[in-house]
């Protein structure tokens, strides 16, 4: 089945306002501001569905047709140093990134690996548990759901419909 993956984009001045935080973070910490990764930020800021660093590139090409895949990697883990990007889903999968640092949790589909936003203001309001004080000094809390995502839900429901009820799979 295709499943289209158009970069979903999130509306312009949420976009302008990130881009400036990146021009003065680059200002304040020293680093220059190459039109690559400028390129490359305002790639992140603008899709809201948590691309990969293979999708990132694949974006920037069609603008900047000479970049490599390493370029955007290391762009990438400068502008996580930077704090300006935050890299979400479990080490061994492939790392999502997100332009988004408020705090904010995840839907992590097990099915097709999309990662959708999750807002959860009681959930910080929550007391830490003695266990997590003890193991060392928490600086953030971010909940990751897993589960099967709407579309593939709707996927799976289209698939199913011709066979009779009661059909194993
Ligand atoms: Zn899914
Ligand atoms: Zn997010």
């Amino acid at each position: 089945m295709n499943t289209e993956r158009r970069l979903e984009r999130a509306d312009d001045s949420m976009i302008e306002r990130k881009i400036a935080q990146f021009k003065n973070a680059c200002q304040a910490r020293g680093v220059k501001l190459t039109h690559q990764r400028l390129v490359i930020f305002r790639e992140l800021a603008a899709s809201s569905d948590h691309p990969n660093a293979e999708r990132v590139y694949e974006s920037v090409r069609k603008q900047i047709p000479t970049i490599s895949l390493d370029t955007v990697y290391r762009t990438l883990a400068l502008l996580a140093d930077m704090g300006l990007i935050v890299a979400i889903g479990a080490p061994r999968e492939r790392v999502r990134f997100d332009a988004t640092v408020d705090i904010h949790h995840h839907f992590i589909c097990s099915s097709c690996g999309s990662a959708t936003d999750v807002h959860w203001p009681e959930f910080q309001r929550l007391t830490l548990p003695a266990e997590s004080q003890s193991a060392g000094k928490v600086e953030s809390v971010r909940v990751e759901f897993r589960g099967v995502c709407a579309s593939c839900m709707q996927n799976k429901q289209r698939q199913a419909e011709p066979k009779q009820p009661g059909e194993a799979d």
